[in-house]
């Protein structure tokens, strides 16, 4: 059979781990022998960050906005023990934090559901997407304790000098506030990233806030998604036969809990934080959760939602044997691909990345799983799989597609 060409790189970036280990297993079974892959290769590996200063964070970054497409294996982001064992310079930030600052992007999640593996939720027949701001709100906020009575007030002053002031509470006896900020510019850039994906994947799009009790703050976002919608993205939806509806974050709750799926589920930082870990976890397992950074100028990154897997590294490791689901970073790569795919008009590219994704869910399907999958399975008799042996035994499932 004759390979599958590329006309542009995919942006390649390479992590930590158990992942970074499952990378070039997928790579050298279910990529290399079909297609002629195409990439710019960074390593986001936590030594070769230290050995940069992170430059190469930065780096791959710019080459996604250049390239408009990248794929990234999970990366630890360092805390104090991983100073000490990695020996670095510096504890270098979150590459995740550093990309998406870079790319002002929103991050989409949805499970990839497959027979056997059942949500709690018995109505939803397909997947729900989380689309979490990024930005602010509780995660940037100011808190003080108060000790006694007293006033507290929010003040405003404007770089001319000017004032504003807003009376939060007077106290007569001890007790809590916490100043939150928001800003314009990133609320449009999550609306439009939100518009443009849901236009993207064929899903309508959700969006919830508690405007009622937040009349400025919370109805803001509301306003500006609203605006947004109404100016640049309506005759689009209409045409695409999608909806956008907005609704309170009470009864967007309430319906997702009736709900079918199949639509996109914009989330204030908060919500998307709480929401996005109740829609994985009745679904099974993080390492069937698919997640996508996009940006509002269409740059796009895909990645696993699960970390590096530590556990089972320090076991592979030891040369004990692992059943770690490679499931997500494959679908982190076929995302990648098809979009590759659909920017440079290479049909046999998208195929691909469509057969590659159906190869896993029949491999699962007909019982062949990693361990984690065989706990939750309602499926008699699972067949449980070693690391590398489901990656084999997928690689067996598309070479029967493919011929
Ligand atoms: P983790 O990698 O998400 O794994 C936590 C646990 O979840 C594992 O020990 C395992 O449970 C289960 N699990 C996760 N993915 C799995 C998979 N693919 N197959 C089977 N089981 C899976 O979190 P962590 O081990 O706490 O974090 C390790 C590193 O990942 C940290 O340094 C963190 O900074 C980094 N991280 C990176 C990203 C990212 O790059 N996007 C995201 C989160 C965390 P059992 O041990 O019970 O089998
Ligand atoms: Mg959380």
């Amino acid at each position: 059979m004759e390979k599958i060409k590329m006309t542009t790189p995919l942006v390649e970036m390479d992590g930590d781990e158990m992942t970074r280990i499952l990378w070039k297993m997928i790579k050298d079974e279910l990529l290399h022998p079909f297609l002629d892959l195409k990439t710019e290769y960074y390593d986001l590996g936590l030594e070769y960050r230290n050995q940069t200063d992170d430059q190469v964070t930065f780096d791959s970054a710019y080459a996604t906005k250049k390239y408009g497409v990248a794929v990234k294996c999970a990366t630890i982001t360092p805390n104090a023990a991983r100073m000490d064992e990695y020996k670095l310079k510096e504890m270098w930030k979150s590459p995740n934090g550093t990309i998406r600052a870079i790319l002002d992007g929103t991050v989409f999640r949805a499970p990839i559901q497959v027979k056997g593996i059942e949500p709690c939720v018995k109505n939803w027949q397909k997947p729900i997407t989380i689309a979490r701001h990024a930005y602010g709100d509780v995660y940037k906020a100011s808190e003080m304790k108060i000790p006694g009575p007293g006033t507290c007030e929010l003040v405003f002053t404007g770089a001319d000098g000017s004032e504003l002031r807003e009376l939060i509470h007077t106290f007569d006896g001890p007790g809590i506030v916490q100043g939150q900020h928001n800003l314009c510019g990133s609320i449009e850039s999550f609306a439009r990233s939100c518009f443009n994906y849901a236009l993207d994947t064929k899903q309508d799009l959700w969006f919830a806030t508690k405007d009622t009790i937040s009349k400025k703050y919370d109805h803001t976002f509301k306003d500006l998604f609203q605006d947004i919608f109404d100016q640049e993205y309506a005759d689009q939806f209409a045409e695409a036969g999608l909806e956008y509806f907005y609704t309170l974050i009470d009864d967007a709750v309430a319906r997702v809990m009736k709900a079918e799926g199949g639509f996109i589920w914009a989330c204030k930082n908060y919500d998307g934080d709480v929401m996005s870990d109740m829609i994985s976890s009745a679904c099974g397992s993080l390492a069937m959760m698919t997640s996508v950074l996009v940006s509002p100028e269409g740059y796009y990154e895909y990645e696993a939602a699960h970390g590096t897997v530590q556990r089972h590294y320090y076991k592979h490791l030891k040369g004990e044997e692992t059943s770690t689901n490679s499931v997500a970073t494959i679908f982190a790569w076929t995302g990648a691909l098809r979009k590759r795919g659909e920017l440079d008009q290479n049909q046999a590219l998208c195929e691909f990345a469509d057969k590659l994704e159906a190869a896993c869910v029949a491999t699962i399907e007909a019982g062949r799983m990693t361990k984690d999958l065989a706990l939750i399975t309602t499926l008699q008799n699972p067949v449980v799989l070693n690391s590398e042996d489901f990656i084999k035994a997928v690689r067996k499932t598309l070479e029967g597609m493919l011929s």
